[in-house]
């Protein structure tokens, strides 16, 4: 693991060194967790830490053994999200960051078909959160229950945005239902149109971390420029 920071911890009156994660694995953002050390047996120890972004609050922890004069770190649940989820997909949606997490592990292990599922599954998570987060939509059953072709539809507003969702789900749904039933699915086309959704996402979220900071002076000009651009079909012959 790389996203670790040397601390140390006392034990028998003596301190000892240790890798402490300075990230949360829920939500995947850098924090600085209080920690809580404990011997559990022997010379094993376990650390469990608190996420300290005020939306997460998640627990997460670390065992360690004690060898000569440090603490070996022997694993972390739950353990860190794969690498290539950006910064602000991270911090829009710990269900996708979970959800990836699942179907990645899936997908190493061989199994293709839960891998499928699992990523159609996650986009769905992405997209309401997005939803909540972007769109003032509230969270409640008529977005639980809101279909994943529903959310796309009226959620996401580039058509390329929505294609690489919607093909996402066609293959993941072709995973899904019974072979015979079902169009036969091709797990790399999938993770291929899944990676060019997870870009377009991640620029529109970049663009509106930007906008949120603009200065409206500027941001007016911008919406003026909008307003005056001519429909469709009225461009000059
Ligand atoms: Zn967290």
């Amino acid at each position: 693991m790389k996203y670790l920071v040397q601390a140390y911890a006392g034990s028998g009156g003596k301190q000892y060194p240790y890798n402490k994660p300075n990230f949360c694995p829920h939500c995947g953002l850098a924090v600085d967790a209080a920690t809580e050390f404990k011997n559990i047996g022997n010379y094993y120890y376990a650390a469990f830490y608190t996420c300290t972004y005020s939306e997460c609050r998640k627990m997460f922890f670390c065992a360690y053994l004690l060898r000569g004069d440090r603490m070996d770190l022997l694993f972390m649940y739950p353990r860190e999200p794969p690498a290539g989820i950006a910064p602000e997909i991270r911090a829009l949606s710990a269900r996708f960051v979970d959800l990836y997490a699942q179907s990645f592990d899936a997908e190493q292990s061989g199994n293709f078909d839960l891998a499928a599922c699992g990523y159609r599954n996650a986009v769905e998570a992405l997209v309401k959160d997005y939803a909540i987060t972007h769109k003032g939509v509230a969270a409640d059953e008529n977005l639980t229950q809101k279909t994943l072709q529903g959310c796309i539809m009226d959620y996401l507003d580039g058509l390329d945005a929505a294609i690489a969702a919607f093909m996402v789900k066609e293959l993941g749904n072709a995973a899904t239902h019974y072979p015979q039933c079902g169009e036969p699915f091709d797990f790399v086309e999938q993770k291929v149109y899944l990676e060019l959704f997870l870009q377009y996402i991640t620029g529109k979220l970049k663009i509106l971390n930007v906008k949120a900071n603009l200065p409206s002076k500027h941001l007016q000009r911008f919406e003026k420029r909008e307003q005056a651009a001519p429909a469709l079909g009225e461009d000059a012959q």
